[in-house]
């Protein structure tokens, strides 16, 4: 019983019409001809946007080359004039911020009011912080030369935010980039490309090829390449590791998780009940530090779950341009059938469900926001990254035990933390193995802070000045001292 009121996408057709739906890769500064390939679709209807081209061995080598060519006069100019080019995208991202909304919520599926407020806006202030880095160059990064060409392979679960993580902070230290969007959301990706191209980036310095799995495998494999930064799922990250030890290149990897998200007996429930609005069914929980293994103390348990299964039924579901929604579309059948399949699986084994019921969208690949509670160790959904609007809940009774629950994964990406006794918080945050902790809050990111994970979630950090760093190589110098005539 509320009025849908929809975010107009006539600018965002106009923009895939004057293409004809169809896009070739963005090499050396401009668009190839379109190619064999396939079609990205609207997970909110499952209808066709536009279809792109599968990047081939040859496409590989023309962007790395093109990167190469490059690089040097990319990595020669002064620092401050790199600045003013990342300065350029920032601003002509905010100039275009609503065009990349709505391409954004209509390829992948999420809210637009989420794609408005965080993915874009975020994306546009990496730059902003990056083209920062740049000016700062020689006084911070004094010793320090870029790396090179970097292959870059992204996910589709942020695909704007991803590319501006990896993109900003390789292009303001003097690299290069060829970057792969995931073969499900190339298509800010595309838009950027030609956004960098009005900018006056110089040709490049960025190239984008489309392509599934196998093109991500030809860049992370390919010789002209230095390094390769990759955010994706832990299976794909360990055959990328694979294909890279051994070669000389460096990488960073970004990979999944299992976030704790531990409410400890004295913490206000309602604020964590809204935290875990944030933390699983922000981006319908395909959030790689989703807090999906909600862990809460014995004497609250039933006072929180009660609360948590009354707000979860008040989330509203719809399609990506609807301005009032919650949560949108997972991003594919595929997708729906997985979350679906391990909930499935967990209830059968014995977990007790908790589901908003009601009607979803007919067409488009919707789940409804869930809590499993009880779920046997056993089973999947338990320890494995469900990458869905679902979380598991489990109870402890002393902090102790809350710290080895929580720690018991095989990911270390996120933790959220939940107490008035800051003591408490704090001696739980010393104690989790994450890369990232949040005391009361969740989800919280910014370009200056470095993000990243321990054990399988990966290593390397992206954003702040510890970020930085993943795109240089350090440079030992030593000359000898003056020698005077004797
Ligand atoms: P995915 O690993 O299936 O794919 C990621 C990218 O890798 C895609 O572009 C894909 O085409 C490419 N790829 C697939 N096989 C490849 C191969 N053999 N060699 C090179 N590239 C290959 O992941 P996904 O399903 O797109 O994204 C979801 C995963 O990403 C989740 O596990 C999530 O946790 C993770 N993620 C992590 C972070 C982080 O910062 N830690 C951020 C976002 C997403």
């Amino acid at each position: 019983d509320y009025a849908p009121s929809k975010e107009d996408d006539s600018a965002a057709r106009a923009w895939l019409a004057a293409h004809e739906s169809r896009f070739g890769h963005f090499i050396g500064g401009r668009f190839g001809t379109p190619g064999e390939g396939f079609d990205t679709v609207e997970p909110a209807t499952g209808k066709r946007l536009a279809s792109v081209t599968q990047g081939s061995g040859a496409d590989v080598d023309a962007a790395v080359a093109a990167a190469r060519k490059a690089q040097k006069g990319w990595a020669a100019l002064p620092g401050h004039e790199r600045a003013l080019k990342l300065y350029a995208l920032a601003r002509i991202i905010q100039r275009n911020a609503r065009i990349l909304s709505v391409v954004e919520a209509l390829d992948n599926g999420k809210p637009i009011r989420e794609t408005r407020d965080i993915d874009i806006p975020l994306a546009a202030r990496h730059f902003y912080h990056h083209a920062g880095w740049a000016q700062l160059q020689d006084s911070q990064f004094a010793g320090y030369d870029p790396v090179g060409v970097i292959g870059q392979v992204i996910p589709w679960n942020f695909p704007f935010l991803m590319l501006a993580w990896k993109v900003a902070p390789a292009l303001a230290l003097g690299n290069t980039v060829v970057l792969k969007p995931a073969e499900a959301t190339p298509l800010t990706a595309l838009l950027f490309a030609e956004l960098a191209q009005a900018a006056g980036l110089p040709e490049g310095v960025l190239n984008i090829v489309t392509g599934d799995g196998a093109t991500g495998a030809l860049i992370a494999a390919h010789d002209g390449v230095d390094k390769v930064a990759f955010t994706g799922s832990t299976e794909v990250g360990r055959k990328i590791r694979e294909a890279t030890a051994g070669s000389g290149k460096s990488l960073t990897l970004e990979l999944g998780g299992k976030s704790p998200f531990i409410v400890c007996e004295d913490a206000d429930l309602d604020a964590a009940v809204e935290g875990v609005v944030d933390a699983i069914w922000f981006n319908q929980g395909q959030v790689c530090c989703a807090g999906s293994r909600i862990l809460v103390q014995e004497g609250v348990a039933d006072d929180f779950h009660a609360r948590l299964a009354a707000r979860l039924k008040t989330l509203r579901i719809g399609t990506s341009l609807d301005k009032t929604i919650d949560m949108g579309a997972v991003i594919d059948p595929a997708q729906r059938a997985r979350i679906a399949g391990m909930v499935d699986a967990a209830v059968a084994a014995g977990a007790t469900l908790l589901q908003a019921e009601g009607a979803l969208p007919d067409a488009g690949s919707f789940y409804p926001p869930t809590v499993l509670q009880d779920v046997p160790a056993t089973c999947a959904a338990a320890t494995e990254e469900i990458f869905g609007p679902v979380a598991v809940s489990m109870t402890f009774r002393t902090p102790e035990e809350a710290v080895q629950l929580a720690n018991h994964s095989r990911y270390g990406l996120a933790a959220s933390i939940w107490s008035e006794n800051v003591n408490l918080a704090l001696d739980l945050a010393a104690k989790v193995q994450a890369g990232i902790v949040w005391v009361n809050c969740t989800n919280v990111m910014d370009a200056g802070v470095g993000f990243g994970g321990v054990k399988e979630s990966g290593f390397g950090r992206e954003g702040g000045r510890e970020g930085c760093f993943d795109y240089l190589k350090p440079r030992a110098l030593a000359k000898a001292p003056e020698r005077k005539p004797v």
